[in-house]
């Protein structure tokens, strides 16, 4: 049996597939390559020393799908193919509605065709909306997503949760991520944004290595404590680790549950600067700009349900996640090209 892994040559799936070959799961990765390289695969291959079968395909291709799932005994479905900046939601909502839900639909229908009833579905903090208290917590209530890539994911996880009252075999796991940083501490594989990066530590792993000049501090005048935007950064490998807890749990779990990772504090825009600093022995030029439109002050997990129930808890710290980022950037300069 294999474990199917869409968007598995990306940032997180393709650290995920390094992680489920590791520990000898076979694996079929589908990606679309809209965001990541080949190259991706056949670096996880590598360190693996163990062969993942890829197919190039989308999600919305029915037909792929019912191929795949024809001539692959899957057993389980890791979905990370997605669209994901937040600010392109705002100016394209219906690739993102259709990238992101109609290809979870489309996945899910199939699924169900082949008699695939384990998901794990790549959820969000944004889940929680604008207005929830800090730390979130699975008991809060979901929506109030204020961009059209939140609402997907709140979507997503709303079709999960009757697909689940509907169908008793099927189980799923929504694991909602909070700031996913860092990369592989071989450094062959990691975060490689094309264009411009939208997140904060690829940005500054670029100023580190001279491809852009100065990163733009997004608002200094927040009510933190040092004025900047707290998150709650989670280093990857932590995050390719919890999915493999959340697919042993699977059949524990009974229908839909939703679960935090993150590594349960906040660090400000200030203190990932000079964390990195501390780490590469680079200085990062900054400026402080206006606030970011759609940023929240501050937010960060409860984690304590994947710690009981999955567990699953973060090894990795701010010192692993800057050191392992910077050998990344460091040994690949132009990412996978
Ligand atoms: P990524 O862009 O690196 O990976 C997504 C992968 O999916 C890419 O390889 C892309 O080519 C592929 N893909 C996109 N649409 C596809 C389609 N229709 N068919 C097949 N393949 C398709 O992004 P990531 O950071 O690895 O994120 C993975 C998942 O985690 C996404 O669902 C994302 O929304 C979610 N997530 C990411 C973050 C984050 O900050 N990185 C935070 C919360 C949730
Ligand atoms: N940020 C910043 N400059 C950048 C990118 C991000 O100051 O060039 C800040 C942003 O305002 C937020 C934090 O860094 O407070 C993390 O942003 P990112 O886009 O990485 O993740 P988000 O929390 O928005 O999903």
């Amino acid at each position: 049996m294999a474990i199917l892994v869409t968007g598995g040559a990306g940032y997180i799936g393709s650290h995920t597939v390094l992680a489920l070959l590791e520990r000898g799961d076979d694996v079929v990765v589908l990606d679309n390559l809209y965001n990541a390289s080949r190259e991706s695969i056949n670096r996880v291959e590598k360190l693996a020393g163990k062969k993942a079968v890829f197919v190039e395909g989308d999600v919305l291709d029915r037909e792929c799908l019912r191929e795949l799932f024809a001539s692959h005994d899957i057993s389980s479905v890791i979905h990370f193919a997605a669209l994901k900046a937040v600010g392109e939601s705002t100016r394209l909502p219906l690739e993102y509605y259709q990238n992101n839900v109609s290809g979870t639909l489309i996945l899910l229908e199939e699924m169900r065709n082949a008699g695939v009833w384990n998901f794990i579905f790549s959820s969000s903090a944004t889940v929680y909306g604008a207005d929830a208290p800090v730390p979130y917590v699975e008991t809060l209530p979901i929506g109030g997503t204020t961009s059209p890539y939140g609402t997907s994911k709140f979507m997503i996880e709303l079709i999960m949760r009757d697909f689940a009252k509907a169908e008793p075999q099927f189980k799923a796991i929504a694991l909602r991520y909070f700031n996913p940083v860092g990369a592989h501490e071989s450094g062959e594989i990691g975060e490689d944004p094309t264009g411009i990066p939208n997140n904060l530590l690829p940005y500054i792993a670029q100023v580190a290595i001279g491809r852009l000049d100065k990163l733009g501090v997004f608002g200094g005048d927040y009510d933190t404590p040092d004025g900047t935007c707290q998150r709650d950064y989670i280093h990857v490998v932590d995050l390719a680790e919890g999915h493999l807890k959340a697919l042993d749990h699977l059949k524990k779990t009974d229908g839909y549950k939703a679960y935090n990772l993150g590594g349960g504090k906040g660090f400000s825009v200030l203190e990932m600067i000079k964390a990195f600093e501390e780490a590469s022995g680079k200085t990062i030029a900054y400026e402080i700009k206006p606030r970011r439109d759609g940023d929240l002050p501050a937010f960060w997990a409860d984690a304590a349900l994947a710690n009981k129930e999955l567990n699953w808890r973060v090894t990795r710290g701010i010192d692993e996640m800057m050191r392992d980022t910077w050998k990344w950037q460091s040994q690949n300069p132009n990412g996978f090209r």
